[in-house]
């Protein structure tokens, strides 16, 4: 990677947001730089089998999805490196991004370094990810068809949402909160409710998830009586929220009390020229093919963007 070289295009992160908009940036003929992150390739990297994303009707597993997006921006141009995103300054034009190897320079910016789900924090719960322990049950809750218990933890939206889409997949779902009421708007708990499927298990917390090459169940520990019992499931679903990656660019970019990129005309942020795309902005979609349609467009304005600078330039 040539560290002295300026780009057009910056693309910091590299799921499916900075992919599509470095598939478009450099298909347009703009100097793109993909700064790949810790993951490369995001979240998808950590899933199985994806069966929701539009043009494979047999399914494509997350890597194999990722490795073609990064393939595919490649072929047109973009460069990628495999390198950290540690510091940004939007103090003046070019924009820099230091990484933990260089330093780059980009007339913009594409934010896309997306969100990390929360975990619990045990042991056996990194150990089983990805066979049977899951942060997204609309991805991976179908591969569990027929189930006899799916295990959902959390007390939000997104919990009361993992759960009523389980109960489709499900013969029994039971949806641990630790505390005695939820967090989830009115309309959710409602239909959660309604759901006869659905057990709830209130002041509880998952203490371990049992099994060795799959999740065969959880110990849970009830915070009132102190009593403690295990759950046999298939899998588990947590759902305890989501903490988007924008460390870096805090103090440059608005961003919401939950630290979410603030955007305006979809993706455009506080300062011209820098965009954001993804779950780094998107806390209500946060699906594979809505982050790409937000890179695409994050692309299509920074490539607008970046005619009008040249056009006041008088050229390159
Ligand atoms: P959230 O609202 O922050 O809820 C996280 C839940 O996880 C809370 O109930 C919290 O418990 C629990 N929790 C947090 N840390 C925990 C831990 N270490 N152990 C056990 N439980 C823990 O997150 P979310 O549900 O992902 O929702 C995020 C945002 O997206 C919200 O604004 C939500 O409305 C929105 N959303 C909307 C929809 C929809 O409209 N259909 C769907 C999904 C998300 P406490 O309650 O005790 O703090």
């Amino acid at each position: 990677m040539d560290s002295q070289k300026m780009y057009d295009v910056i693309v910091v992160g590299s799921g499916p947001a900075g992919c599509a908009a470095a598939i478009y940036t450099s298909r347009a003929g703009l100097r793109t730089l993909v700064i790949a992150g810790l993951t490369p390739g995001g979240q998808l990297m950590k899933t199985t089998f994806v069966e929701n994303f539009p043009g494979f009707p047999d399914g494509v597993m997350g890597p194999e999805l990722m490795m073609n997006m990064m393939r595919q921006a490649e072929k047109y141009g973009a460069e990628i490196a495999n390198e950290e995103a540690v510091e940004a300054d939007f103090s003046s034009r070019p924009f820099r991004i230091f990484t933990d190897k260089g330093t780059y320079e980009g007339l913009s910016v594409i934010v896309a370094t997306g969100a990390s789900p929360k975990w619990l924090g045990i042991e056996s719960e990194q150990r089983l990810i990805g066979r049977g322990v899951s942060s997204c049950a609309p991805c991976d809750a179908p591969l569990f068809r027929g189930a006899k218990n799916l295990v959902v933890v959390g007390g939000g939206d997104s919990a009361a949402e993992y759960a009523l889409f389980c109960a489709n997949i499900a013969q029994q779902v039971t949806l641990i909160h630790r505390r005695d009421k939820l967090r989830a708007s009115k309309i959710m708990q409602d239909r959660l409710f309604s759901e006869p499927k659905i057990k709830i298990l209130w002041n509880t917390i998952i203490e371990e998830i049992i099994g060795e090459e799959r999740v065969e169940g959880v110990m849970v520990r009830d915070l009132v009586s102190g009593e403690r019992k295990r759950i046999d499931c298939e899998a588990v679903f947590v759902a305890i929220g989501h903490k988007p990656e924008t460390e870096i660019f805090r103090g440059w970019l608005e961003v919401d009390d939950e630290g979410y990129i603030v955007t305006r005309d979809f993706v455009k942020t506080n300062i011209e020229g820098v965009f954001a795309a993804g779950e780094v902005m998107d806390k209500r979609y946060r699906q594979a093919i809505s982050s790409a349609g937000f890179g695409c467009m994050a692309a299509l304005e920074a490539i607008r963007y970046i005619e009008i600078i040249r056009a006041k330039m008088g050229g390159r």
